[in-house]
């Protein structure tokens, strides 16, 4: 016998779901049904693509078997199954490395946790909400060994060889030769023994796993009664419990919104509805078949680098992939869904896949017919809440009110996938502009109110030629920033862009139709501003003297000292040089643990105006003008919410100025 320790995400993992997922214990059944039909998924697979699996039978199929007395369910497939190292591989670890974090993140969160447990594809485990104990017997394809795996979900689990013509191998199966695949015994704990009933079984099966594309057949013991109504005996039976079709092959007039929800929640393991679908039967040139989903929720990996893709490949109905990440790009990660090509032939390896032409056709179809349909529901949200703002909420219809929700959560969610969008996808740019939304001083005050840059151009003042945009990790805090002062007074609508990625994205976009994006908080934005040129260069000429003073007290503080045209309330702000990166990416590289970048030097602006500054220009005590100089520098770091190096410097400084003198 041989004992082995599962690995310790593993044990947290199982410690979570014994403990305290037992809300939706459901669910156990679709999982340990999904893993079988995975199993007949790869197993086909390779039967049609690899000479060695060629002399394998295979006979899909998926039977559910239970036993009221030993309260045990079983579900036994005949797909690929486990040798020792698979097994050991397989149900003692959990391969990805965005696993701690996951279960940080569940720790945090405990009304999600039954959400989640589903999309991270911790299935197996999940198990263990409904069995003491659990055994797996399984042989894989083309093996001669039959192995059994056995837990009661707690720190450790068995593997050991199950001899040829012993009971358990009769039990398990698979002792007719050439038998292959994988048989899970659940023997159910205290409070899940209703479980092992027909009607139970039919029930879950029917609600969650009636689109898995193999048969599923449930073993049953049909009593017998005779007129009087006396059991006179029983009859073992057999039934096919699912209808095991590939629904994305259906007519689309045949499917109405439940079929494809349901098949949605196969799918994903998700139990939320999704937000959008987009079913595409595509002929002539190419054959193919497309189904797409947007949750209502971002999965959870959707900022980890080694998030999982959502899209699984088929070729002819058969399963080919659901790990090629290239199928959409990046940027649409969240998208769920099915890609079915009639064209690419079975046999595809991976890295054929990734330059098909086939596929890249198929890939480009898809994102412009998913933006397409974005854009769509955006317009609808935006007309819906038109008319709710013109005639009154109540007006709405319900389809109305549920197109505004669905377009928030898609922003919500969504909005920030998509700018990376704007970045990456050259092609598409016009299209996703449409879709990004923006928050900007315009929709001050009203909640969660977006604006498009159509809409923003729209709203353009006469001579302004740009689109301007702040950016910083709170969007509290970039309202009141002080550099937005001289936009409001001209009444230029500034967007507030407060996502990390903005100043990446953002400046490498540039550009919207005619108009030059410009960041507020850099030198040179403020050039429309409408400053009389040769007023300004005369102001410019005479706050030169107090400049001087103020930057040799900073000293290599500071990259210059300028007279600012953005102000006109607070004394001092910072921008940074047209090409150096701003604050707030500074501070994201630090974050990301890369100080390759050399320190950024800020440019002090600061309001010649302000009594503060003013007061420096007859001032000769140099003590008086270090302090000025310093706290005009530390309180406009502070409002960019950088933490200051030296706090206490600033404070006695501060309280040098107020007292009294
Ligand atoms: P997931 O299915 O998301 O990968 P699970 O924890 O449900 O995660 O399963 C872990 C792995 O165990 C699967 O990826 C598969 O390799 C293997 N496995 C589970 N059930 C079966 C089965 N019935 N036949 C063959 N392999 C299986």
């Amino acid at each position: 016998m041989a004992t082995y320790e599962f690995q310790t995400e593993v044990n947290q993992l199982l410690q979570l779901i014994i403990h305290s997922l037992y809300s939706n214990k459901d669910i156990f059944l679709r999982e340990i049904v999904s893993n079988a039909s995975d199993a007949l998924d790869k197993l086909k697979y390779l039967t049609l693509s690899d000479e060695a699996y060629k002399g394998v039978s295979f006979d899909p199929r998926i039977d559910i078997l239970f036993d009221e007395k030993k309260k045990t369910i079983t579900v036994r497939d005949t797909g690929l199954g486990m040798n020792d190292a698979d097994l050991s591989e397989n149900l003692g670890t959990i391969a990805r490395s965005g696993t701690k974090r996951f279960l940080e993140q569940l720790k945090n969160d405990a009304k999600k946790e039954s959400l989640l447990i589903g999309q991270f594809g911790v299935g197996f485990y999940s198990a263990f909400m409904a069995a003491e104990k659990i055994d797996v017997f399984t042989r894989k394809a083309g093996d001669s060994r039959i192995w059994r795996w056995t837990s009661k979900g707690t720190d450790s689990y068995e593997i050991d060889p199950v001899q040829e013509d012993s009971k358990d191998a009769k039990e398990s199966g698979f002792d007719a030769e050439g038998s292959h695949g994988a048989a899970v015994i659940m023997h159910l704990n205290k409070d899940s023994q209703d479980y092992a009933s027909r009607w139970k079984i039919e029930d879950l099966v029917k609600k969650y796993s009636d689109h898995i594309a193999f048969p599923i057949f449930l073993h049953y013991e049909q009593k017998k009664y005779d007129d009087k109504g006396k059991e006179t005996g029983s009859e073992n039976r057999v039934d096919q419990i699912n209808s095991a079709s590939a629904l994305w092959k259906r007519p689309k007039s045949e499917l109405k919104d439940e079929d494809y929800t349901g098949f949605y929640k196969s799918l994903s393991h998700d139990s939320d509805d999704p937000i959008l679908y987009v079913h595409t039967h595509a002929e002539g040139a190419q054959e193919y078949t497309t189904l797409f989903y947007v949750p209502a929720r971002a999965p959870f990996d959707l900022y980890q680098a080694d998030y999982k893709s959502g899209v699984k490949l088929y070729v002819k109905r058969v399963f080919i992939t659901d790990d090629d990440r290239e199928l959409l790009p990046a940027y649409l990660r969240f998208v769920r869904g099915i890609i079915d090509s009639e064209d690419l032939p079975l046999n595809v390896s991976r890295e054929i896949l990734q330059q098909n032409r086939i596929l890249e056709t198929i890939k480009t179809q898809s994102v412009k017919k998913l933006l397409g349909e974005f854009k769509k529901l955006g317009k609808a949200a935006d007309e819906a809440a038109a008319k709710s703002k013109k005639e009154g909420e109540d007006k709405l219809s319900e389809d109305e009110k549920k197109t505004i929700e669905r377009w928030r959560t898609f922003v919500k969610e969504f909005n920030r996938p998509m700018k990376e969008g704007l970045y990456g996808d050259f092609l598409n740019r016009a299209e996703i502009a449409d879709i990004v939304r923006f928050k900007s001083t315009a929709e001050e005050g009203s909640g969660d109110n977006w604006t498009t840059l159509a809409d923003y151009v729209q709203r353009m003042q006469s001579g302004q030629k740009s689109i301007y945009y702040i950016t910083g990790s709170d969007e509290a805090n970039l309202r009141k920033s002080p550099l937005l002062e001289a936009y409001r007074a001209k009444n230029f609508e500034v967007l507030i862009l407060g996502d990390e990625i903005d100043d990446i994205v953002i400046p490498a976009y540039g550009k919207y139709k005619d108009f030059e994006l410009k960041a507020v908080n850099r030198a040179g934005s403020d050039e429309e501003l409408g400053v009389d040129k040769k007023e300004a260069e005369k102001k410019e000429e005479a706050f030169k003297p107090v400049a001087e003073k103020i930057k040799a007290a900073l000293g290599d503080r500071v990259k210059d000292v300028q007279l600012s045209k953005r102000l006109s309330d607070s004394p001092a702000c910072i921008v940074v040089d047209e090409n150096d990166p701003s604050l707030q990416m500074e501070r994201m590289m630090k974050a990301l643990g890369q100080p390759g970048l050399a320190e950024v030097k800020p440019i002090l602006e600061v309001n010649g105006d302000h009594p503060l500054v003013a007061s420096l220009r007859d001032c000769a005590d140099e003590g008086r003008i270090a302090d000025v100089s310093c706290v005009l520098l530390d309180q406009a770091l502070l409002v960019e919410g950088v933490t200051l190096k030296d706090p206490a410097d600033f404070v006695s400084r501060l309280n040098r100025l107020l007292s009294p003198a």
